[in-house]
């Protein structure tokens, strides 16, 4: 048992909260005619989400409202409570007691709830969908409409149908899965579209950015060249300038060295032009030689004759000397006889007059003694003295002349190396002269070189410039460039210049290539591109949910229809059990068919139109696939449901509708008076087949019939006062009885 109570408040006749509890598998409501029994049909349709107002026999939502009566005043709200018991969890929440609640205000606005929770209607269909009840409810058969499948044509019962087997999930699935697809197109379509639109923008972009792209890459080749390039005539100026200066520098200082040469020799020949003043002073010199010896010679003359007349009075004093030797010439003087005389007066002795007399005798002996001497003695006197004054001045005139002599040959000498240097001086000149020819014509080469160099490091710094400008900064990066084609960097200069013909080259193509502001055009692109990617993702995101969608619509329309055909089976199993149970045999079942539809030809079909024969033209196609009721009653001839009397037709519907509903069956059905046109041995059936049904359904009937309150376990009375308001009252079977009449 799901079902545990229905609480009504202010619904249509039920003025005041009533309360009913279907504490028994068939509960039925019995009450006079207008007392307000339909009104809790009505509530449940209501409670479950009934949205067409008509289904609940009124305009606009403010009917369902109790709208006062006799003496009972109006109210505001409309509420009707279900109570599910939901341990089984027959609905899908976590609760074992779930109550649903709809109210409906007189602003026609409607609330609903879950265990007091408000949710929306969605939430409502779709919780009760998935326990296979809802309000369209083929579990609840309102007044009059028992046989509402059978007036119903083949398209209506086969939802009718689908709808009992539980199939409307699926539609509802499906229908959501429809709209989703549809959505779904109208998404891929404005994304196409807007693909489409920027499909030009794109495509031009694409191409700017080709453009730049090749700038890009030529740019790069520009940079790799520059710098091979950089690097390789930074190494040619640095080895030129290095060599120039190498070759140079011992020039200049050679050149510097051979200025000081010639400044000298020519210093050397100009000295040369003092030669005869040297020249005459020799002769000055010699000059004075001459007169010093012509002095000397004279002193010596008279130094000769000197020597002569000192060596005649030596001869002469010897002469003289030697003939006073012999002892016999001497001669003594009386004076020195008298005064030795006197000295032997004194004397006492003989030996010492002996001694004295020797003495002297041996003192004259010695004793030369010559006036012809002494004369020529002071001649000899006379004569030494002017000899050493001659040798005097002739020791003067020697230093003179060796002074001289030496002058002499000093000068001379000079005057002999002079004339050497000269010519050496001479030499010098011419050899200066032209080896400084041969070099400032070697430094004429070189300054053409260091010219040309100068030139080449211009144009170096021009070309870095405009490196800097064309490919960036990154340019300086040239400098950590290896060379690595020689060990050394050297190679011909032409290869440089190849290097130089195709850097201009790839400028030129640059220049031409016309591309614009590069970083806009990429960003740009990068923009459009990433946004028709975005797209194209989501064209792709799409067109995978559309191909899911129809996959699941396909899925869906293929569980249908197997379980829409499994169901009739057996359906028709229970339908031709019940059918022959009611009437007492008889064959009644269900087909799946489909309608042929009659259509009118084209207009556009000339040859019928020509034909004249005025007759419409018609063809068949395939129409809607529905379901056909068959039945044949026992012993009677005829067939179709056209045929049936209006108890026959109840039966026929009543058999069908428990067939259904015993094929899937539903937590609970409601049957309005389904009962009221059976007489009482089909009563007696139907009270059987009631008891069958609620084996599997909870059932609540609201019936006036006897029969079928006598198959009930609770019993509810509902009556109407003067206040127009229905009251609800538990009963038992009597009074039921009487109350319902
Ligand atoms: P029967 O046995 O004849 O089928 P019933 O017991 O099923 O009768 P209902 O059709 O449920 O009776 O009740 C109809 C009654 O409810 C009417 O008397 C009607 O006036 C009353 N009613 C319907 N709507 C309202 C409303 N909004 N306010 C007050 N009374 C209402």
């Amino acid at each position: 048992m799901y079902l545990k109570a229905l609480e009504i408040s202010g619904f249509k006749s039920f003025a005041k909260k009533a309360a009913l509890n279907f504490t028994s598998p068939i509960s039925s409501i019995v009450g006079p005619n207008g007392s307000g029994k339909s009104n809790v049909a009505e509530a449940f349709r209501f409670v479950l989400g009934e949205q067409s107002i008509k289904s609940m026999r009124g305009k606009r939502g403010e009917d369902l409202i109790f709208n006062g009566g006799g003496d009972g005043a109006r109210v505001n709200r409309a509420s009707v409570k279900v109570i599910f018991d939901n341990s089984k969890r027959m609905l899908n929440v976590d609760f074992d007691e779930v109550t649903l609640e709809r109210v409906v205000h007189r602003d026609n606005s409607n609330e609903y709830f879950v265990n007091g929770s408000p949710v929306r209607l969605k939430d409502i269909v779709e919780l009760l969908a998935g326990a296979h009840i809802g309000a369209s409810g083929h579990h609840i058969i309102s007044q009059g409409e028992a046989d509402r499948i059978l007036n119903a044509n083949i398209r209506e019962r086969r939802e009718m149908i689908e709808d009992a087997l539980g199939l409307k999930m699926y539609q509802y699935k499906k229908l959501e899965s429809q709209r989703k697809l549809e959505k779904t197109e109208e998404n891929m379509k404005s994304v196409e579209s807007l693909r489409r639109e920027i499909a030009p923008h794109l495509k031009f972009l694409k191409k700017q950015v080709e453009k730049v792209e090749k700038v890009q890459e030529l740019r790069e080749e520009l940079r790799r060249l520059y710098k091979e390039y950089f690097k390789r005539e930074e190494i040619y100026l640095d080895r030129e300038t290095a060599l120039i200066s190498q070759e140079k520098s011992p020039l200049v200082a050679e050149l510097q060295k051979l200025d000081k040469e010639i400044t000298e020799a020519r210093r050397v020949l100009e000295n040369s032009k003092n030669r005869d003043a040297k020249s005459d002073e020799l002769i000055a010199i010699e000059s004075a030689l001459h007169n010093i010896r012509t002095e000397k010679d004279a002193i010596m003359r008279e130094l000769g004759k000197i020597e002569g007349e000192i060596s005649a009075g030596q001869r002469a004093i010897a002469k003289e000397k030697e003939k006073q030797a012999k002892d016999e010439f001497k001669t003594v003087y009386l004076k020195d006889v008298e005064e030795v005389a006197k000295k032997i007066d004194v004397l006492e002795t003989i030996a010492e007059i002996k001694q004295l007399l020797f003495g002297f005798i041996s003192s004259h002996k010695n004793k030369s003694d010559s006036a012809l001497i002494g004369e020529i003695e002071k001649d000899l006197v006379g004569h030494q003295k002017r000899k050493s004054e001659f040798e005097k001045s002739l020791g003067v005139f020697d230093g003179q002349e060796k002074a001289k002599t030496l002058e002499y040959n000093q000068l001379r000498e000079k005057i002999e190396r002079e004339k050497d240097s000269n010519r050496d001086a001479e030499k010098d000149v011419f050899r200066i002269i032209a080896r400084q020819n041969e070099v400032r014509g070697v430094l004429n080469g070189i300054k053409t070189r260091e010219d040309k160099l100068l030139f080449e490091e211009q144009a170096f710094k021009r070309e870095t410039d405009e490196a800097y400008v064309l490919v960036g900064r990154e340019i300086m990066e040239y400098k950590d460039f290896v060379v690595v084609n020689s060990a050394d960097g050297l190679e011909q200069r032409s290869a440089q210049y190849d290097r130089q013909k195709t850097i201009e080259k790839i400028k030129i193509r640059i220049e031409d290539s016309g591309a614009g502001n590069s970083l806009d055009i990429m960003k740009e692109y990068k923009e459009v591109e990433e946004r028709d990617a975005f797209l194209a993702r989501e064209l792709s995101d799409l067109e995978t949910s559309k191909l899911g969608l129809h996959n699941l619509i396909a899925d869906l329309d293929a569980r249908i229809d197997v379980e829409f055909k499994e169901g009739i089976l057996k359906i028709n199993a229970q339908f031709q059990n019940y059918f022959s149970l009611m009437f007492g045999g008889g064959t009644a079942g269900l087909n799946v068919i489909r309608e042929k539809r009659r259509k009118k030809k084209s207009d556009t079909d000339l040859s019928a139109v020509l034909s004249g024969d005025g007759e419409e033209v018609v063809e068949e196609e395939d129409g809607d696939e529905g379901i056909e009721i068959n039945v044949n009653l026992p012993r009677k001839k005829v067939k179709g449901l056209m045929m049936l009397s209006g108890g026959e037709r109840a039966l026929t519907s009543i058999a069908l509708l428990f067939a259904i509903s015993q094929v899937n069956p539903p937590p609970f059905i409601i049957l309005d008076e389904t009962d009221a046109a059976l007489d009482e041995a089909n009563s007696r059936k139907y009270g059987d087949m009631i008891a069958n049904l609620s084996e599997y359904s909870q059932l609540i009937l609201i019936t006036h019939n006897r029969e079928t309150m006598s198959r009930a376990g609770v019993l509810y009375g509902v009556t109407m006062g003067s206040d127009g308001a229905s009251k609800l009252l538990s009963i038992q079977f009597e009074e039921a009885v009487k109350v319902a009449k």
